[in-house]
């Protein structure tokens, strides 16, 4: 298509896209430009980066665990059922909107993204649904057929291989059938809280390096990333709407919901939390920042052990702000691209199923990115289209991450503050002494 055609900017990206499955040899990043970094370079030069995303994942799944059972067993069914009323209740509303799906999404969407470069031809299908995020084990399948990229598109509500939020339903119920087993249960409580607490004290060892490791992560990023001057305006302009739309939710909303809330100053909450929103932004993913996430709320920000255990697991699986309105938007703007009008009702559902589809993607890298099939069926627009905003999602991926991680732990402040008369009966009930060592 000639500039100025309807299909420019579409076969423009797609042009990116394909280019993405090149050898990296000729296409490094902004400083080291001059040194034509190969693709087994660019590896060794990441590995500092990739060695603390991998100390972090491979906290991931004990931490859960262990803080979900001890943050359960550790309140009564009452305080936690209120707790978990409270939290459900920020979770459903800070990303956006209703919790309800229409039927229509409960149907199977399989699809294929087929893209050619040269006389070679990648297929990779897709199948997310939300039925199946909620009640199978393997939500979401794929094939890739022929990569010549390292990278597949992950399996979007899983971690580490794990599906995210049957370990969260599991690890609560396990908690609360424990707290409820008076002497029997103690054995396994003390196991989880000792558990809980090693794992806490290999986070503080890690800490030390994530300051290198995630200067190479952003440096590593940056070195193999594509030349972002092939990007058309309008795609830029999509970018810079994400941008803006995230930094409203995050410094404007957010911080005035925990204010309205809990008549503190929300910016001295924030800055509790730089290290974790600095992990985020290195890693792309909010369950590997979680042992930060944990280490910032409890060490600098004070907040009880008993709400953190609890909200924070829940909030990194579930509440992911940031991809709910990266979604709608990324939707919003295949639309356009496609010249297609959006009628109101179909604003609704794009915010609807966009919400839902946050709550089906786990907080793994890209996540996101795949679980926009749910959004794009539910109002008829092609789901190939994604492949036009794949050039830029390395880059919005790492800043819806930062959003999410703030809102689980803004999440934290507020659900502490409204169950402070709870944890302080419990305290009474207790002699004060279960989880304040
Ligand atoms: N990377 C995001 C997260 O971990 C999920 C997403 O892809 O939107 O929170």
């Amino acid at each position: 298509f000639q500039r100025g055609h309807p299909g420019f900017l579409k076969e423009k990206c797609i042009c990116t896209f394909y280019s993405w499955s090149r050898n990296y040899r000729g296409n490094p990043g902004f400083a080291l430009r001059p040194y034509k970094m190969s693709y087994r370079e660019v590896k060794y030069f990441s590995f500092p980066g990739e060695l603390l995303m991998r100390m972090l994942q491979m906290l991931v799944l004990p931490l859960l665990i262990s803080s979900l059972i001890t943050g359960m067993a550790a309140l009564d069914s009452k305080a936690s059922g209120k707790m978990g009323m409270r939290a459900v209740i920020y979770y459903m509303t800070t990303p956006s909107l209703l919790n309800m799906f229409p039927p229509n999404l409960v149907q199977a969407c399989t699809q294929q993204f087929k893209t050619k470069y040269g006389n070679r031809t990648f297929i990779v299908s897709v199948s997310v649904t939300v039925n199946d995020t909620f009640l199978n084990s393997t939500n979401g399948t794929q094939d890739v057929v022929e990569v010549t990229r390292e990278e597949v598109i992950p399996v979007p509500g899983q971690v580490n291989g794990v599906n995210a939020l049957g370990l969260v339903v599991f690890s609560m119920c396990f908690g609360l059938i424990i707290g409820n087993m008076k002497e029997q249960g103690q054995l396994l409580r003390d196991f989880f809280d000792s558990l809980n607490e090693a794992i806490m004290q290999l986070v503080a060892i890690i800490m030390w390096y994530a300051p290198v490791g995630i200067l190479f992560l952003i440096a590593g990023k940056i070195v193999e990333m594509d030349d972002l001057t092939q990007m058309g305006g309008q795609l830029g302009m999509y970018t810079i709407t994400v941008i803006i739309g995230l930094l409203i939710h995050a410094v404007i909303i957010l911080p005035t919901l925990y204010f309205v809330i809990t008549r503190q100053n929300p910016f001295l909450f924030i800055a509790g939390l730089l290290q974790a929103l600095i992990t985020a932004l290195g890693t792309s993913s909010s369950s590997a920042t979680l042992p930060v996430t944990f280490k910032c709320l409890e060490e600098n920000n004070r907040i009880d052990k008993r709400i953190t255990r609890f909200v924070l697991p829940v909030g990194a699986t579930i509440n992911m702000d940031g991809t709910a309105l990266y979604e709608a938007l990324a939707a919003i703007f295949i639309a356009q691209v496609n010249n297609v009008e959006m009628n109101f009702g179909q604003i609704i559902t794009i915010s609807i199923t966009a919400t839902a589809a946050s709550i089906g993607a786990a907080g793994i890298p890209q996540a996101g990115l795949v679980t926009m099939v749910i959004v794009l069926t539910s109002v008829g627009l092609p789901t190939d289209d994604i492949t036009l905003i794949i050039a830029v999602d390395w880059f919005l991926d790492r800043l819806r991450t930062t959003t999410n991680v703030l809102g689980d732990s803004i999440g934290a402040g507020i659900v502490e503050f409204l169950s402070r008369h709870e944890l302080r009966s419990r305290d009474v009930e207790m002699g004060n002494s279960v989880l304040e060592e």
